[in-house]
């Protein structure tokens, strides 16, 4: 099959993960239209895209309404770290849920595909483990993760409902931990801040014991993911969760940046945030299945790009 140049707009374009995506799909030779509000994404993260005809970047928040013609809709604006969602909860709720509606009344309007950035979250503290789409999950509905949590819960029933009221093409993708270059360095997620305290000789908080697992997916496999979940047909819908489904502790992970920075950092314990779940693992048989995929880059090796990203970002602080 010969290429087909699309008109792809990326909600949250500026962000970790949008920039990373609004970067492929330019180089596959599409045009691409990020549209973002800068909440906690940056003009740096697409400063490379900008001399580039084939990418354009507007400022806007998606809880209004956006008139454009578009072939596909990546819908990935929410701000996606603890601090960050937490910073202004209403607005989070309605970025996910209002941003939802905006974004699936487009894709009717112009009959575009579109991919909801859902999330692991959706899970809530899980008892299931590890996580297959089919658990209907442990979240508190009045906690300080519910503004994130049931926001991205509404938008996936949202995307349900225009898919059976509306027939609109729907993807929706469980993200779990991603980590990688262009992570805000002060996001307050868990692999920025141990190679930003490794890296600046601060000690590396450890909250409650540290035993609480994650399982950290490297961007450019999670990006691949995206890029085969819109590429299906339309019996695929999802919801299919994309993450590495390498487990390791907390702690363990503190380790691992230690040695690898050759920090002397020491380790120091803080209190568990409200509600941090205790384990979290993807299963990946559907994304395996479906889409062929599953993560390439190890830990290690993945570690040392997002570290080697953060020392130019340290040098650049002076
Ligand atoms: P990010 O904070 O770097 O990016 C989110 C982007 O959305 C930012 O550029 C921000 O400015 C923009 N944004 C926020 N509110 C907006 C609004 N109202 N209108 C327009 N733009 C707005 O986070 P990220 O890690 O790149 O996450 C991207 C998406 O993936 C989010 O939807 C997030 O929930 C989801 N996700 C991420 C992870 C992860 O580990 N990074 C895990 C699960 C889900
Ligand atoms: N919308 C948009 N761009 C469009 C079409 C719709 O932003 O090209 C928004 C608009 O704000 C609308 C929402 O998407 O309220 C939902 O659209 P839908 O057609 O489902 O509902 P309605 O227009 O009846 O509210
Ligand atoms: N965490 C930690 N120290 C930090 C930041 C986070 O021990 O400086 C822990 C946090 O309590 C959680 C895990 O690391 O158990 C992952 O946190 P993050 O905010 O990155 O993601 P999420 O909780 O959303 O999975």
């Amino acid at each position: 099959m010969g290429f087909s140049r699309k008109r792809i707009l990326v909600s949250g374009g500026a962000g970790f993960l949008g920039s990373h995506l609004c970067t492929r799909l330019v180089e596959a030779g599409h045009d691409v239209l990020s549209v973002d509000n800068y909440f906690t994404g940056r003009k740096e993260n697409i400063a490379h895209l900008l001399s580039n005809p084939r990418f354009e970047a507007m400022r806007h928040d998606v809880t209004f309404p956006l008139y454009v013609e578009v072939d596909e809709i990546y819908n990935l604006a929410c701000p996606a770290s603890p601090i960050h969602y937490q910073f202004d909860p209403v607005q989070t709720t309605k970025t996910s849920v209002v941003g939802a509606i905006n974004m699936l009344g487009l894709a009717k309007r112009v009959k575009a595909k579109v991919f909801q950035a859902s999330t692991s979250e959706v899970y809530g503290d899980p008892e299931v483990h590890p996580q297959t789409e089919d658990y209907r999950g442990n979240v508190n509905p009045l906690g300080p993760r519910a503004c994130y949590d049931e926001g991205k819960r509404a938008a996936e029933t949202l995307f349900f409902d225009y898919h059976r009221q509306h027939e609109v093409r729907i993807k929706v993708a469980r993200i779990f931990n991603t980590y990688g270059p262009r992570m805000h360095p002060q996001d307050g997620r868990v692999v920025s801040n141990f190679i930003m305290q490794a890296l600046t000789g601060q000690p590396i908080t450890l909250y409650g014991t540290g035993s609480q697992t994650r399982a950290f997916c490297f961007v450019d496999d999670l990006v691949e993911g995206f890029i085969r979940l819109m590429g299906t047909g339309d019996e695929v819908t999802g919801p299919v969760n994309l993450g590495n489904p390498h487990e390791i502790s907390v702690r363990e992970l503190a380790e691992r940046v230690i040695k690898l920075t050759g920090s002397k950092s020491e380790i120091v314990f803080e209190p568990l945030p409200q509600d941090d779940p205790t384990q979290r693992c993807p299963d990946i048989g559907l994304a395996r299945r479906t889409l062929g995929w599953e993560p390439q880059v190890p830990l290690e090796k993945g570690l040392q790009a997002t570290i080697d990203y953060f020392k130019g970002v340290v040098r650049e602080r002076g």
